[in-house]
């Protein structure tokens, strides 16, 4: 057995026991140690959204590391965390505009729920720390974080250790049954979050938290706007904070640079993670909008909370070079790779197989079910998500699968999340390995579909 462990899969195994071995990567592709050539299509999960080995950051590496590296951000200060934190709060919408450093999505979101509840107690509400959350969501695998996930998978197990919260229905329109037009249905399933703060009581409701657009449980599900316009409503008419989680979505990943942009809602934290970086060091954000901030200006605030190597020189040195490459240009490119994605993928949209297709910019999710009258899953023992995936890496594309959740109320899926900077060329190739694969695997099960 390998001394190393896989994520999220068996002890040293992985999705499977012989993973391929990268031997390096550049751009969009990673090169195995037999030299065969891999498009990430995913940029690993949905991180490297500049692609890989970008020119110029190995200058960044040398010259930050050989001027400092760490800092404890407790007792010193640093130009690249400061830079940052203005780029950050620039770059922004509304008035975020102050910065909480982490080290993973996980680690964020565990700040933003104590910054939830430091805030409130500093307001003398000190009975508000309930966090509401949604089903299909994922928030990331700590305890708090996990607390607030609705991916049924990633908490099984681990009940016990999980905070006593509250989950609403996801937003995710395709399986909705609300009445009524895309708005109404939106409003309706944002007012289940009035709903639950009124029966578990304002009074212990700190925060709601939402991925604006659907990630891991659900890629690229997304509410009509009218969704967010009545989250901010209710959350301002019950005093609770809204938080969202844009480790996923932030950084170009659904076209804007920030997804709350499609909704021109402000949200009073948004976590960052992913793309902040693009994957070559692990760093994470919170951002906070001053009217929070400013609670733990006061005498006698505090806010004890923090990670050793938060806000490192080295991470904020590689994060200032990156968070730079995202310019409306690179932007842009992203958006043109997800439209042409989308229409080079159209062979899938009526396929028997294929229940949702979806896409934000360049993040498209694609739903399998075995029937799609009904939208009933596969049964998990097919497992379809991994021959899908699989066949798409057997002709050269890697994908992002997912399992659909236990409850069965959501299908196995496939994310594409490819970096912004994809060529033509390769999206072209992306489209026909995943048409391939979809039409292979569905050949072979084709018993099990309804059509
Ligand atoms: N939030 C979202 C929306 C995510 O997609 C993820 C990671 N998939 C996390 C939080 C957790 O991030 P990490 O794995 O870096 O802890």
């Amino acid at each position: 057995m390998a001394h190393q462990n896989h994520i999220f899969y068996k002890w040293g195994g992985g999705i499977e026991p012989d993973l391929p071995r990268i031997d390096h990567a550049t751009d969009e592709f990673l090169v195995t140690e037999d030299g065969e050539q891999l498009i990430d299509a995913a940029s690993g999960a949905a991180v490297t959204n500049l692609g890989h080995s970008v020119p110029g950051i190995d200058q960044i590496f040398e010259s930050q590391s050989s001027n400092v590296s760490y800092l404890s951000l407790s007792h010193f200060s640093h130009d690249a965390p400061e830079e940052l934190a203005r780029t950050l709060a620039t770059r922004s919408p509304g008035d975020l505009s102050k910065v909480f450093y982490t080290n993973s999505g996980s680690e964020a979101n565990e700040a933003a729920f104590k910054l939830a509840r430091e805030y409130f107690r500093s307001r003398g509400k000190t009975e508000k720390s309930v966090v509401i959350s949604r089903w299909q969501s994922y928030h990331g695998a700590t305890f708090g974080a996990l607390s607030a996930t609705g991916n049924t998978l990633r908490r099984r197990g681990y009940e016990s250790f999980l905070a006593d919260w509250e989950h609403i229905s996801p937003a995710y329109p395709y399986r909705w049954s609300f009445e009524g037009t895309p708005e109404e249905q939106a409003r309706a399933a944002a007012r289940e979050l009035e709903t639950t703060i009124r029966q578990r009581g304002p009074e212990t409701v700190a925060a709601f938290i939402a991925e604006p657009v659907g990630g891991a449980s659900i890629p690229a599900t997304a509410p009509h706007p009218a969704y967010y316009e009545e989250v901010r409503d209710i959350c301002d008419e019950y005093d609770v904070l809204f938080i969202a989680d844009e480790v996923m979505t932030g950084f170009g990943r659904t076209g804007p640079l920030f997804a709350m942009e499609h909704y021109g809602v402000v949200p009073d934290m948004m976590t960052l993670g992913k793309g902040l970086t693009s994957g070559y060091t692990p760093m994470s954000a919170v951002l906070v909008r001053d009217h929070v901030a400013e609670e733990f200006t006061h005498d006698g605030a505090s806010f004890a909370h923090g990670h050793t190597f938060a806000g490192n020189p080295l991470s904020a040195a590689v994060a200032n070079f990156v968070v730079d490459r995202y310019t409306d240009d690179v932007l842009e490119q992203g958006r043109a790779r997800g439209r042409q994605l989308v229409s080079e993928l159209d062979a899938l949209r009526d396929h028997p197989m294929v229940g949702d297709f979806r896409a934000m910019g360049p993040m498209v999710g694609l739903e399998f079910v075995a029937d799609r009258a009904t939208k009933e899953p596969f049964d998990p023992s097919s497992k379809v998500y991994k021959r899908v995936y699989d066949a798409a890496l057997d002709r050269g594309v890697y994908t992002y699968p997912g399992k659909g959740s236990v409850d069965g109320l959501a299908g196995d899926h496939l994310m594409l999340a490819p970096p912004l900077t994809l060529s033509e060329a390769s999206a072209s190739r992306i489209a026909d390995a995943v048409i391939d694969s979809v039409e292979t695997v569905y050949r072979r099960i084709k018993p099990e579909v309804t059509t």
